[in-house]
This record gives C-alpha cells, structure tokens and sequence, in this order.
C-alpha cells in the first residue's frame, strides 16, 4: 500500500481497479514542405474530421449530460471553425513552409500565450487555465488525424475502473461509460477546468496534479481514490477498504443532509434568517445554478466583455442580462457595472498602463471616464430591469461624489427611455464597498443608497495595504485581522442605523471561519459561488446568532491580532 496526494476537483469515495490511459504518440517531424497546397488541404481534411468528431460527442454529451454541457463542445467546433484561427495555420504553412502539425502546434501556442498575457487575478487565472486545456484538447484531436493515430476511447470500457491519466480533457470525460467509470484521478489539470465542472455534474470523484500517479501506478492496481481529502491510496489493505466502505457510506448520508438544504431558507440554530446568493460572470455559471441561491447577488458584468475583441452592443448585453432575470424568476439580481482597469482588461476599452493599477484607473472610474459605453450598459441594464427584480451597483466606489455622477447618468438614461416609450421598471441602485474611504463615510453613503455589498477581496487589500495577488505578501492580506472586522462592523452598523440591509460578496461570506463573526455583526445577505451555497446554508444552522454577537463583541474589544482572533473563533467553533 502507498499513498498519492492530490487536488480535489470533484467530491466523492470509491473503490476499484486502475485502468490507465496512456498517452497518444503525437510526435512529429518537424519538416518543410514544398506542395504546401496539398499540405493547406490535409490540414483542412483533418479539421473536417475533427468538427465531425466534436459533433458527435457534443451529441452524445447533450443526450448524457444535458445542453449546456454540450456547449463546451460547440464552443470546439466554433474554435477549429474560427477564421482567424484557420488562417493565422495556412499562413505560417505558406509564409514559412511548415507542415501542418508545425503550424497548428505554433499557432494554439500563441493562442495559449495571449490569454496569458497581463493576467494575473485568480478568477481570471482560472478562467485562462480553463481555455487553455480547452485548446491543448482540440490541438490533440486535429493533431491524432493529421498523424493518423488513435485517441484513447473511455466509451470502451467495460468494468468498474478509475481512469488513471496525465491529464483529462473534457472530450475524455464526455465519451466515459458512467456505468463503469467510477473515479479519475490525473496529473495535471484545474479545479475550474471544463473537465472538472463535467466531473461534478456526473458527481464522479476526481483528483487532479496527483504527482508520480502515471508511473507510480499499473493498470489492475486496486485504489480508493479520496475526493473529499485528495488522497490516493494504491493497493489498500482490506482494512483500509473496510474503512472507506464505512466513509462511503457517511458521505452518502451527508449528501442526502446536505441536499435537504436546497430548499430551504437560510436560518440561525435560533431561527435569524439571512440570505444566500449567488456569484456569477456569465451564461454557463448562470445555468450552473440549482435553486439554492436566493437570488444573484453579484453578477461581475465585466466577464461578458473579455476574452472578446469589440464591446458588446446594447442589444448583446441587454440578452444576456435578461436571461439572468429570466432564469432567476423573481429571485432578486444584483447586476455590478463594468469592473476593470487594474488586472482585468477589455478588448476596445484602452487604459493607461500605469505604476501601481490597483490604485489607478479601475471600476466606476472607467465608467466615469468611457461616457458612452457606461450609458450603454445602463441602457441595456434598464430595459432588463422591466423583467424583474434589480439592482445596479457600481465598483471601487470611493467618493460620494463618483456615486452622484454615476446615479445622474442613470437618472438621464432612464429619463430618457421613458421619454421614447421604452418599458423601464423599478431599479435599485447601490455601491460595492471595496475601499476604505467609503467604508470610513459608510454612515454618509447609508443615507443615499438603495443597496450596499461589501466586496472584502478589495476591501482587505487596500485596508491592509496587501496586494491581493502579490504572494510575497499574502501573509499580510488578512481577512480576520482585527481591523478588518472593526471596519466591517462600522459599515454594517450604519446601514442598519438607516434601516438598510447589507450584502457581502467577497472570498469571506462562504470563509467558515469569518461566518460567525459576520452572523455576529449582523450582516443580511452573504453572495458566493454556487459550489458552497448549501453547505453554508448548512453550517449556518448551526450557529447561534447571540453566541456569535458576543464573540464579535470580544473580538472588537480584545483581539489585537489575528491569533487572538482564531483562538476566540476555535473556543466558538468548538462547541457548536
Ligand atoms: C470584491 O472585491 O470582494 C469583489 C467581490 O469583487 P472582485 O473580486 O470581482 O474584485
Ligand atoms: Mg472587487
């Protein structure tokens, strides 16, 4: 018996033989060609077959899976069918004379280079790692038909096994048997890849960047592979077996646990109700959303405009926002305006490079700037506003005065829709709370605004003056940090004085550890990824919400330092 470890990008336990999936050889010779004609067609034979290939699994996995699991498959077949794309292969074969497994290996590497490029915030990160294995798998597929050799097939198998792999592409994982594969564990590979959303939508276990997995283990070995810890254990005594039999079993009965909680509003262990929302940035975490989500709370709008070349119309943005409202059905959509500047930038929108972006040219002051691309978007947000319940909140607010100017403009647009007969409906306006000065003048913004959501992955950043994507740093970024949670508190007690609700949308409204002290403060609405919605919901009923208030209480008046603040939250967390 040994153990591997890994990262869990997909929850679950089981138990079965190793069945490994060796890696096609697609090495080829790198040689020049002379008839490149004939060298442009066997590229576009190739990309036929390989359109007709992803045509085929996206069918399969519509019928498996579902729609929007099938568009990963469309988005493929659009990529290999992208002019741009096609035409950036046929030049480097007639400019330089390459062969075509030359210029299409050059060519998806640039590609791969220019996502890339300037990104550096962990969503985005995600994001970029997620379009990257995309085109690492078309790459392979056009590449195993321009050599002729044959793609590894997982709708072969024919017994309970875990797949064992270097790395895992999403057409992998559409083409499975689910009656027979039971687990996947992999060397490479991201939580948020598509491979992995496909994991968790077939609940299947999974464990990525397990190291040495490949050599270290043969085909036929017995494994547990551990979804919950990461853990991989090869060849496990009959002890061990006894024991994850036993796991299985306690896993099962936490997820029926968990699953009572779909739909049930969000209560204290002494019946306080709160509201848990959802964070999303675009169509695929909008479909992604069961009915546990209360509503959307933060909807990064800024994700509509990247990874595109022009900025989306009205009518392009308005589609989508409308769908979101659509799809929530009278559940309340909180829509934040363009946040860029900083790490995120947009195709048409120029900004200034800058020696310190994060305290530069981003969120609202963007808008402020670019007149006639904020109007745009509030157009399009007003006339989604007569399908249902809506809030508009503005980014990196830092003044009452950019709040001001920003709602004039909204007031004009409005003003003049209704003017042309446009049908507008009740809007709500409000701001993120991301820096310090608003948070300080919260008592000030508390009379003006309609809705307030503390964004703390900023928050944090400016009041510890900690970049939030500066590693050498991160010690220093401290989401529990006494003066974090002294500011927090003051924000939340002045909208409460008006009477107000206050949302809070960061990394820190699902952190278990920062739920009691923000229960303790009162805080109303927490908005988070739709993976740790309900297991919040849960351990939310669990807390006190008058235990909670009192550790706050001895947290404003004696921490002083982040230990002093997990040893009052370990003492709470203990007993509950
Ligand atoms: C925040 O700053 O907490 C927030 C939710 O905004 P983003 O993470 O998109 O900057
Ligand atoms: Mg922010």
């Amino acid at each position: 018996m040994h153990k591997l470890e890994g990262i869990s990008a997909s929850e679950g336990i089981s138990i079965a033989k190793a069945y490994k999936i060796g890696e096609p050889d697609l090495s080829f010779k790198d040689v020049i060609v002379n008839d490149k004609e004939s060298e442009i067609n066997r590229l576009h034979d190739a990309l036929n077959a390989s359109i007709d290939d992803l045509n085929q699994i996206k069918d399969n996995i519509v019928e498996n899976l579902g729609e929007n699991e099938g568009m990963v498959f469309q988005s493929h077949v659009e990529m290999l069918s992208d002019p741009e794309f096609i035409s950036s292969i046929e030049q480097l074969i007639l400019d330089k004379g390459m062969c075509a497994e030359k210029a299409l290996d050059v060519t998806t590497n640039n590609f791969i280079h220019l996502f890339k490029s300037n990104v550096t915030n962990v969503w985005m990160k995600a994001q970029i790692r997620e379009r990257t294995s995309d085109v690492i798998d078309i790459k392979r597929r056009v590449l195993s038909h321009l050599l002729g050799v044959k793609l590894p097939d997982l709708s072969l198998v024919d017994r309970p096994v875990i797949i064992v792999a270097k790395d895992i592409t999403p057409s992998d994982i559409a083409q499975l048997n689910g009656k027979y594969v039971k687990g996947i564990v992999a060397e490479f590979g991201a939580q948020t890849s598509h491979s992995s959303i496909m994991a968790r939508t077939l609940k299947l276990p999974m464990i990525l960047r397990a190291k040495g997995a490949v050599k270290e283990i043969r085909n036929d070995d017995e494994l547990i592979v551990d979804g919950l810890s990461g853990t991989i254990i090869v060849k496990p005594t009959r002890l061990q077996i006894m024991e994850y039999h036993e796991r299985i079993k306690a896993f099962h009965i936490e997820l029926k646990k968990l699953a009572q909680f779909q739909k049930q509003l969000t209560t204290t262990a002494d019946q306080r109700h709160l509201r848990i929302e959802a964070n999303i940035g675009n169509d695929r975490d909008l479909k992604a959303l069961d009915s546990s989500a209360e509503g959307i709370g933060l909807y990064r709008t800024e994700f509509l405009f990247m990874g595109r070349d022009h900025v989306p119309s009205e009518e392009e943005q308005f589609e989508s926002y409308r769908k979101a409202v659509f799809y929530m059905r009278g559940k309340p959509v909180v829509f934040r305006t363009l946040d860029i500047g900083n790490d995120k930038q947009v195709h048409g929108i120029n900004l200034p490079p800058e020696e310190n972006p994060a305290l530069g040219e981003r969120g609202i002051r963007v808008s402020l700037d670019h007149d006639k691309m904020f109007r745009t978007q509030l157009r399009a947000l007003i006339r989604a506003s007569s399908y249902g319940d809506i809030s508009i909140i503005f980014p990196m607010i830092t003044t009452i005065d950019e709040y001001r100017k920003a709602c004039s403009i909204y007031d004009e647009e409005r003003a003049t829709m209704i003017k042309d007969g446009q049908n507008v409906g009740n809007v709500s306006l409000g701001i993120m709370i991301e820096t310090p000065a608003a948070a300080l003048i919260a008592d000030q913004f508390a009379r003006e605004v309609d809705v307030v959501s503390v964004g703390t992955n900023d928050l944090i950043q400016y009041v510890m003056a900690s970049d939030r994507m500066d590693g050498n740093v991160a010690d220093l970024y401290q989401p529990l940090n006494p003066a974090v949670i002294r500011l927090l508190k003051f924000v939340v007690d002045a909208f409460h004085t008006e009477g107000k609700d206050v949302a809070i949308c960061g990394e820190m409204a699902a952190s278990h550890m920062a739920i009691p002290l923000l229960i303790g403060m009162g805080i109303d609405e927490f908005s988070m990824s739709n993976e740790s919605i309900l297991k919040t919901r849960q351990f939310i009923s669990h807390i006190d919400s008058k235990y909670a208030k009192k550790v706050l209480d001895d947290v404003i008046d004696n921490a002083a330092t982040v230990s002093d603040v997990i040893a009052k939250l370990n003492h709470f967390l203990d007993k509950i």
